[in-house]
């Protein structure tokens, strides 16, 4: 025994004993191996690489009417932790959407375009599912639509992204409790192609007629009678979002395909008449309902349209989607704040792109004068053109996405697709203006030889190769380069924000799946591991 320490006094010795006794049999054993939160809230920028994050902080940094000098993914990075994440598959230097999120979401590796299966082609059950076989609620908010391969790899088993159709019955028997996101047409059935069918008006009476009604559904089956049928309230506008009560699942789906862009989104994110929510706006409706539940919840919200503006060579579209899912992290960040006991997770599944601001030989700017005493008896002149801060002003007032520019030229009657038609609805909508000769290249078939650079093999998108071309055209205006029409391996940044405990281990550089660990232990969920 030690000599130094003073013995206890019986009396104050038993106390201690009842009390350490006490402190055994009512502090659960995970309070000692693992500090937890009942909530985990994983926000997932779909393509948001550290070049995504650079092109937002240029324009905080640099655009002369900012309307903000500090992004909200800023503040979460000073007052959370900042790691970096590896992304890659198994067997593989690349990932895509599919397998990155399967990652994050199982800890198991996955193989190229699958969904929810390890890379042996397993179904592996997802943090979400562990989260509701706990007794929490659950949640998945997206932008681009709710069968896309970023949420439906949290709550379907599917060997190929593309079966959505498979996709979107996986979803709902697994109880997901509240899904808000686009993606209609894979719960349609088939028969609503027949503008003629009974299928068609009854579904016509259902569902508000700013919405197409189509399917890609290769049977029957209507997905909306049997989310019913599982007890989910059904809405379709931003209204019907807003007022949907929060003691019934809940499925939102806002249009056929995808929610609008992140332009769109700021055109008209004042209107009241507006039909389709904001991530925001879904992402505010999933925290009230799932807050409800006192065993906490799970949530994963997708700002998946940054990875669209990387496919298409989009600069001014990705911005906006930055800014766009930025107002979604303050949200998230405040509501953590005020709630506490929950962690918050932003991160991306790759980038998309590689993308970037870079100097050249072009349009070199001229010589200028300088106060500085170095430059008294010469001029200030560099050799090369840095890229002008008024390229982030052009940037943000783009009006419509390449995409919205090339559709609209496509439903043109044609004898009016000509060059010039395209050249006038580009230059309507962008700072960045083509001319006659250019759009006849952006119009040049694919097959023709012509290719938007010299990585034509990278371009595996037929759609998007119009956008390309004129994103290309564009980038020595815009001081931009992209590298690919796919993804890179380019380590991805993520930010945790919570208790300090838990937030601590995400310093440092880690695999996806050891992120998607690390999530589990800290919602307290075991998760048993086969490799
Ligand atoms: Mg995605
Ligand atoms: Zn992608």
């Amino acid at each position: 025994m030690d000599y130094r320490r003073a013995k206890p006094s019986g009396y104050r010795k038993i106390y201690s004993v009842i009390f350490s006794s006490l402190l055994f049999l009512f502090i659960p054993q995970q309070v000692f191996a693992n500090p937890t939160v009942k909530n985990v809230i994983l926000l997932i920028g779909d393509g948001m690489g550290p070049q995504q994050y650079a092109l937002a902080l240029s324009y905080a940094r640099l655009a002369s009417n900012a309307h903000t000098r500090e992004l909200n993914l800023e503040k979460l990075i000073s007052q959370g932790e900042l790691g970096l994440m590896t992304t890659h598959p198994n067997n593989a230097l690349v990932v895509d959407s599919a397998a990155s999120a399967t990652q994050l979401a199982t800890g198991h590796y996955s193989g190229s375009e699958m969904i929810g299966l390890d890379y042996k082609g397993n179904p592996q059950k997802t943090i979400l599912e562990r989260a509701r076989d706990a007794g929490k609620s659950t949640g998945l908010v997206s932008d681009t639509r709710i069968t896309h391969a970023t949420p439906a790899a949290f709550a379907a088993h599917q060997p190929h992204r593309s079966m959505e159709d498979k996709i979107a019955s996986d979803l709902i028997n697994n109880h997901v409790d509240v899904m808000l996101s686009a993606g209609l047409w894979s719960f349609l059935p088939q028969g609503v192609e027949d503008r003629e069918s009974k299928v068609y008006a009854h579904l016509r009476q259902q569902i508000p007629e700013h919405i197409k009604l189509n399917s890609k559904r290769t049977d029957d089956r209507n997905l909306l009678n049997e989310a019913e049928a599982k007890g989910y309230h059904l809405v379709f506008d931003r209204e019907s979002m807003l007022t949907a009560p929060e003691n019934k699942k809940l499925l939102g789906l806002f249009d056929t395909k995808k929610m609008p862009n992140g332009i769109r989104e700021h055109q008209t994110e004042n209107q009241k008449s507006r039909k389709h929510p904001t991530l925001k706006e879904m992402t505010i409706k999933a925290l009230d309902h799932l807050s409800k539940n006192k065993k906490g919840f799970f949530l994963m919200v997708e700002s998946g349209q940054i990875d669209w503006a990387g496919h298409t060579s989009d600069a001014g579209t990705m911005l906006h989607q930055m800014l766009q899912f930025d107002k979604t992290i303050g949200y998230v960040m405040e509501w953590a704040e005020k709630n506490g006991d929950t962690l918050v997770v932003l991160t991306a599944d790759h980038e998309t792109g590689s993308f970037g601001f870079s100097y050249s030989n072009f349009d070199v700017p001229k010589a200028k004068r300088l106060e500085g005493s170095a430059f008294k008896d010469v001029k200030f002149k560099p050799k090369y053109n840095f890229g002008a801060p008024k390229i982030i002003d052009m940037l943000y007032q783009q009006k419509k996405s390449w995409t919205e520019m090339m559709s609209e030229f496509t439903a043109l009657p044609e004898e009016q697709k000509t060059a010039e038609s395209l050249m006038n609805i580009v230059n309507g909508s962008s700072e960045f203006k083509i001319s006659l000769a250019e759009a006849e290249e952006i119009l040049r078939p694919v097959d023709d030889g012509f290719y938007v650079n010299d990585f034509k093999e990278f371009y595996v998108y037929f759609n998007n190769h119009r956008q390309n071309r004129l994103g290309m055209i564009l980038s020595r205006h815009q001081n931009i380069v992209w590298g690919t029409g796919t993804h890179t391996d380019t380590p991805v940044p993520v930010v945790a924000f919570g208790p300090e405990a838990i937030i601590r281990q995400f310093n440092g550089i880690h695999h996806s799946t050891e992120i998607a660990i690390m999530m589990k232990k800290a919602l307290g969920l075991t998760i048993p591991q086969s490799h």
